[in-house]
Order: C-alpha cells, then structure tokens, then sequence
C-alpha cells in the first residue's frame, strides 16, 4: 500500500467549494474519493467524478476541457470511461499526479479563471444519481474480524467456536459480481430453502420468503494493479495493488444460509445483493490513517513467512470507523432518523488487506483491476460493536428495541439499512464515505 504523505494531507488545506470546509463533511479537499455519477435528466451513460464537499466534479469533463496538464494526458482516455477499471490500473505515479492536479484546482489558491472554467463541471450531490463506481470481475469476501468469527462461531458451536484453520488462514469465498448494486437500489427479500422445522425435523425443508434477513457491515478493497495466473504477489508488495477502499453490505439470509453452507459454504443465502458505496476513497487519501497490525493475543501463531512483512505489521492496517443505523417504515413515517446500531474499527481486524491479497494470489490466482476483495462483518469486541443481526440478537434470540417500541430479531420488509465510515485523528483532516444504504421489499410473487 502507498503511503505517501505530501501536501495534499496538510490538515490547513482549504477549497474554494465551500460546502468542503464543513468540518463535518465527508468530502474535505484533502479526501477527493472517486466514483461515477449521471448528471441530472436527460439520461445518460454514468461520468466519472470526484466530490468535494456538496458536489461533485466532472471528471470527463475535466479532461475535456485541457484542464488537466500535459502530464496528465495519458490519464484522459481512463477519465471518458463509465466505470473506474481504467483509471485503477493506472500507474500509481500518475494517479498520485491526478490527485495533486484535482487538489490544486480545488484548492483555495486556484486563479479566478480555473474556478470559472470549473464551475459548470460541479454538479451538486443531492441532484445526481450515484451508480456503481467499479465494473467488478470477481469479488471475494473474507472473514477477518476474529470477534465476528467467535461470536458466530459461539451460535454455532459454543464449546469451539473458532475452527483451528482460522488463525492460520485467511478464510473467504468467492462471492458473486453480478449482484452487486450501487447504494440507494431497492433490495427484494430472496426466496430459498430452510431448514425443516425444530420440531420436524424429518420433515421435507420449507421454500420462501427469508425469514432471517439480515446485513453485514464490511469494508471492500478495490484492487488497481492485476497480477499475472501462475504468479503470486509476495507480500511486501501486496499493498501496492490496492487502489481504494468503499463500503459494502453484504446482505444475508441467514436460514438459507445454515441450512446449506455445508459442505462447501456460502451459495444463495448471499449471492442475491450486495450494495456498495458510492464512493472508493484512495489508499492515497488513506495515507494519514495507516495503523499496526492488530497485536495477535499471546499464543496465538505468528503468520507464516508468506503472509508476515515487517512493513505490513507495522502501517498495514487501516484506522477506519464504521456505523450501522436502521430506519424501519414506521421510523421513516414519523420523520425518524436512523437509529445507530453499532460502531466498530477496521484496525481491529485479525487481517491485513496485504495478507488477504497475498494469501488470495498464493496459488497463483490472478486478480484484475476492478476487482472487490471484502473484508467480512467488522465487528469490534465490546458490545455494541458487532455488525450484523446475528450477533446483535444473538442469532435472534435477544430482539433490539428500537426507540419508537418496535422491536427487530432480523429485518423486515421496509427496513432501511444506512452504513456510514469515516477517518478521524488527532493532527489530520476528518474524511469519510458518505452513505451506503439500501431499503428491503418484499418478496416477489
Ligand atoms: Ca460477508
């Protein structure tokens, strides 16, 4: 992972964009995430952006306009495209060149002329439509929050609740690209097959509505540089092919998924939608918020020599805080915000996002640009720190309350889920993703 601070981290940084030196926004001058965006009606093909504050920047119109510099000309073709692929397969000295470029002409210093030239390609957020930054190929999803892991684990099996392989191994499967969807899609309630019931148990499996719908709080790492089949990436150098983190939610129907995960794991209790973020913050703007590796408890194993790096102990991990809120239907007809359900670290993770991408290319597997590695449920270890149901109830067992009297095991039709993460430090600019949130339907016929 790069983690170059230059002038573009200064926390005294100011943009001319107003709305950006709101100390609570989320698109401060020094964040600059990329992601893709229709402008409003008539419809069109999505256009690259960046936001700053309460707009967002044109990208291809940028681009369009030689505002851009001779330096950057190789990146131009990359900016025209819908999707961000292109752009994260860009060598890593030239999207530095793009971020520095995008700082200065958003900077406070930038002439009167490059403010007027600027002004038309800056759309504002609330009228935009916000789509899928990335054309995912293959999208993995790990379980690398050891609490998560336990808690489940304990569900399950209370006597050994971490099977042996999981301080050894980072644990995932391969997940499914062509159900990912941007932040705001609807979210239809799946039907599959569960389990017979308790008091049945030789009786034939049911088939319909989830009745254990629930959400997973995840951070996903974009991957920029590909590597080769038949070519691992050693860990020293697996940071580096990280071009940017957003957020994801990994939607789960937990009695499809007991009732089929054995023997070869997840399938159709996950596969029917994921939802991500609108916007892919880069390792870059990243740079301020690197972290230790979190200290592995005494006795457990150290990794093995392909998954340790120096390096990667000391800064691979991330400094990342992510929230889960609810807004039920009856919430959001009584004018309700989204009551918080639980906040945790990435930092925390038993992982690191080199050890994941070098464990996921060990046996040669390639990984291409654009490709989505998540992290699993973030979940901390005190309690109100885990994210998801499951382990919020107990595997339904203890029901939430909610603050208006209603109570929730899993989720119910109308249900919105908002996912919000963001960077905060002593001495360093406040940065973060805005929203990833999507609200359920019910089953279809
Ligand atoms: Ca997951």
């Amino acid at each position: 992972m790069t983690a170059v601070l230059d002038a573009t981290h200064d926390p005294a940084a100011a943009s001319w964009v107003e709305a950006a030196q709101d100390p609570t926004t989320d698109f401060p001058l020094q964040n600059l995430p990329f992601g893709a965006f229709r402008p409003a009606p008539p419809p069109q093909p999505p256009r690259l952006g960046v936001a700053i504050g309460d707009r967002v920047l044109d990208l291809a119109g940028l681009a369009a306009a030689n505002l851009l510099g001779a330096e950057l000309a190789p990146a131009a073709a990359a900016l025209a495209e819908p999707h961000l692929n292109r752009l994260m397969a860009l060598e890593p000295a030239l999207l530095q060149a793009l971020r520095r470029r995008l700082f200065a002409l958003l900077h406070s210093s930038a002439s009167e002329s490059q403010r007027a030239a600027l002004g038309s390609l800056l759309h504002p957020l609330d009228r935009v439509e916000l789509c899928l930054p990335v054309a995912v190929g293959d999208y993995t999803d790990f379980y690398s929050s050891i609490h998560h892991a336990t808690r489940v684990g304990q569900l399950f099996r209370p006597d050994h609740p971490l099977l042996p392989n999981y301080k050894w191994v980072p644990i995932g499967y391969h997940g499914r690209a062509s159900s990912l969807v941007p932040s705001g899609a609807a979210i239809r309630r799946p039907c599959g097959q569960a389990a017979p019931p308790a008091d049945r148990p030789d009786s034939a499996p049911l088939f319909g509505p989830s009745r254990r719908l629930d959400y997973e709080l995840e951070l996903g790492f974009l991957v920029g540089a590909g590597n080769a089949l038949g070519e691992p990436v050693p860990i020293a150098k697996a940071g580096g092919h990280f071009f940017g983190v957003c957020l994801v939610n990994d939607w789960s129907a937990r009695d499809i998924q007991a009732w089929e995960y054995q023997p070869l794991g997840p399938f159709l209790g996950k596969n029917f939608a994921t939802t991500l973020s609108p916007w892919v913050v880069t390792l870059d703007a990243l740079a301020p918020f690197r972290a230790a590796a979190a200290a592995r408890p005494p006795g457990d194993p150290a990794p093995l020599p392909y998954l340790f790096d120096a390096a990667d102990q000391a800064s691979g991990a991330l400094d990342i805080f992510v929230e889960a809120a609810l807004r039920t239907a009856a919430m959001r007809q009584a004018g309700m915000a989204p009551h918080p359900l639980s906040r945790a670290g990435a930092r925390d993770l038993y992982w690191t996002p080199a050890q994941m991408l070098a464990h996921h290319t060990s046996n040669g597997c390639p990984l291409r640009p654009g490709d989505l590695l998540a992290t699993g449920t973030i979940s901390g270890p005190e309690p109100g720190s885990a994210g998801c149901l499951l382990e919020l109830t107990s595997g339904g067992r203890a029901p939430l309350r909610l603050p208006n009297g209603e109570s929730r095991q899993f989720l119910a039709d109308g249900d919105e889920v908002v996912f919000r993460a963001y960077c905060e430090r002593p001495g360093w600019r406040r940065l973060g993703w805005g929203e990833c949130r999507g609200r359920i339907l019910p089953a279809g016929a």
